[in-house]
């Protein structure tokens, strides 16, 4: 009697982690998609004061291209000029950080279709009156954040000297403390930047916008799959209204 109670025991014991592990084998464990950022590019990516959390648009349309892949977004923070070389090395799945798509990079990485059109434009003091665009720029001290389209074409700008500083929190940081007389940067974190109030009145946009950028998810270069997959879920956005949703949180209406 108590060698079959025992059996019996034991039988259900057995049943209880087959079944169990049906259970465990159901629930799929869903896949990490690391996606790597630059956070100092709002409204793109970067954290509201106080919060650890990555916010912005490129933070929402990475996690909504996760959901649309059933995989599980993790953001990963490191420096501009350290997203290709992360990619290169396996250390991220994707950068979501503005970036635009240029023939250099595209050497280097894949991108995706473009997502958002940019350009770069020039930030000065307030009170300056002399520079007006790019065009005043030459010979003068510029700040940039490094590895960015901006540094790239700052460089080009006969006489100027380049500060390049890791962060853009920093570049207009030089700019209010008059270590610069320009910043240049992509025309629509400087708009945000001045609306949000950043400048804290000391600083202003001047010109036109220098570049017509466009911003590009971007994959290791042989991972093919992966960027067909992302290209496909991004056109699923596009076609759902998600994209849409998200472009007007942080931009308001979509000009067509
Ligand atoms: N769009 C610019 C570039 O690709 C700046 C990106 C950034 O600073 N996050 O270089």
């Amino acid at each position: 009697m108590k060698k079959r109670f025992l059996a019996m025991l034991t039988l259900i014991f057995a049943l209880g982690l087959l079944l169990g592990g049906c259970g465990g084998e159901k629930k799929v464990e869903q896949k990490v998609l690391r996606v790597g950022t630059e956070p100092t590019f709002a409204p793109f990516e970067f954290q509201k004061e106080g919060s650890k959390e990555y916010t912005g648009f490129d933070m929402d349309l990475a996690r909504a291209l996760g959901k649309q892949l059933n995989m599980k977004v993790e953001i990963v923070s490191m420096g501009f000029d350290g997203l290709i070389p992360a990619l290169n090395a396996g250390n991220i799945d994707v950068a979501a950080a503005g970036m635009t798509i240029t023939p250099e990079r595209a050497k280097s990485v894949k991108f995706s279709e473009p997502y958002y059109k940019s350009g770069l434009i020039v930030m000065v003091r307030k009170d300056n009156t002399a520079i007006k665009g790019i065009e005043d720029l030459k010979g003068k001290k510029i700040a940039v954040q490094i590895g960015t389209t901006g540094a790239m074409e700052a460089h080009k700008i006969a006489g100027a000297s380049v500060v390049e500083f890791n962060t853009n929190t920093e570049a207009a940081l030089e700019l209010k403390n008059g270590g610069v007389e320009a910043v240049v940067n992509d025309l629509p974190v400087v708009a945000y930047f001045l609306q949000q109030g950043g400048g804290k009145d000391y600083a202003k946009m001047v010109g036109k916008v220098v570049t017509a950028e466009e911003y590009g998810l971007a994959v290791k270069k042989d991972n093919e799959k992966l960027a067909a997959d992302i290209n496909k879920a991004l056109a699923e956005l596009k076609k759902n209204g998600e994209y849409d949703k998200i472009y007007k949180t942080w931009f308001g209406e979509q000009v067509k």
